[in-house]
């Protein structure tokens, strides 16, 4: 059951900084106002263990 990975690709996006729409990890800029200013939504939830 690859459920790790599906919460993992839910945390991997990419926010605009323009206009806060999700787009992909893979996206280089918005693709809804065209906005390069993306920004990775990390949660950095690596348990320490
Ligand atoms: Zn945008």
């Amino acid at each position: 059951m690859p459920f790790a990975e599906a919460i993992e690709r839910r945390l991997t996006r990419k926010i605009c900084m323009k206009c806060y729409a999700r787009n992909s990890i893979n996206a280089t800029k918005c693709r809804k106002c065209g906005y390069t200013g993306l920004r990775v939504k990390s949660k950095e939830r690596k348990s320490a263990k």
